[in-house]
This record gives C-alpha cells, structure tokens and sequence, in this order.
C-alpha cells in the first residue's frame, strides 16, 4: 500500500519550518502532499494562488512532494487524497496543547487518519508564519526564514 501523507497547514507563508518538516516527511512517506487549507474566514497575507507557486517551486526537484489547496475539513481531503497519514510539525508545548486537541478530533472524524508529529529542528524552532507576516508588514527582510524568494 503507498504511504500517503497529508502536511496541512495555511502557510501564509510556508517558512523554512515547514520545508524541513516536509523533507523529513518524504523519507517516511511514498507521498507527501502539501495542503493548503482555503479557510475563507482568516484573511490571509501572502495569496493562496502565490504560495501554492512557491511552494511549488521549493519541491520542485522532488517527485514525492505535490501541493495542492483545499476547502473544508482537513479528514475529508484525506479521505479524498487515500491519504492515511497526516504530518504535523511541533516546536513547543504551545503546539503540543493545540496539535492534541486536532489530531483527537481528526481520529474520531476518520479513524484510518493515524496523525504523525515530528519534533522541530532547534535552529527552526524559533520560525513562525506569524512573525514572518508581522515582520513583512513593515518592512523587515524576511528572506532568511523563507526557501524561495517572494
Ligand atoms: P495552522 O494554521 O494549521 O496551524 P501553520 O501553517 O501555522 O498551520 O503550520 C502548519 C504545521 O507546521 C503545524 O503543524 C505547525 O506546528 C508546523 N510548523 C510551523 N512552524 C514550524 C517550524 N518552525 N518548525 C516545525 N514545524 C512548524
């Protein structure tokens, strides 16, 4: 059976975080798909059309990597993908307390979807889209945290 993961997320923007967290993905997984989730209520800072091309551009030597965007429940667009596998990133207890509540929902909306958590790089952990936004937003270089250029 192909191991097919899902890394969902908004990625507004998808960081060098997020990049490390997909490349580790791709020795556990046949397939990982980026997903980049349309939630239409969060106004977003980077376009959804723009990021999807850079993230596209960031895979783009490697084959097992696709991205993809999608509306409504992260379990659905798993169970649409024959995704069994969904990739989360942890920095911290923050994201363990959030992260835990999510991944419980998810196993009780479809059990197949076994939720997988890989612990942060150290030298990333500091990396978050929030402060990469705030930071672009007036006018800060925010290329260091980024693995294409805006
Ligand atoms: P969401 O809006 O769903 O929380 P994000 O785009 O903020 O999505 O993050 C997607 C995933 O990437 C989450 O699991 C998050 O914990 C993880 N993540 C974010 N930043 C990093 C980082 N610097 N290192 C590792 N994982 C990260």
């Amino acid at each position: 059976m192909t191991k097919t993961a899902i890394f969902p997320g908004s990625f507004d923007p998808f960081t060098k975080g997020h990049e490390n967290i997909v490349m580790r993905g791709t020795q556990l997984f046949d397939k990982v798909i980026v997903a980049i989730g349309n939630n239409s209520t969060k106004k977003r800072h980077f376009p959804i059309e723009m990021m999807e091309e850079k993230i596209r551009e960031t895979f783009k030597n490697h084959p097992t990597v696709a991205v993809m965007n999608f509306k409504g429940l992260t379990s659905n667009f798993a169970k649409d993908m024959n995704a069994n596998f969904l990739l989360r990133g942890l920095r911290n207890t923050t994201d363990f307390e959030y992260e835990n509540t999510i991944a419980q929902v998810n196993a009780h909306l479809n059990e197949k979807l076994e939720t997988v958590f890989l612990i942060t790089t150290p030298a990333l952990a500091y990396i978050s889209s929030s402060i990469v936004r705030e930071l672009h937003q007036f006018g800060g270089d925010v290329k260091p945290f980024l693995p294409y250029d805006l």
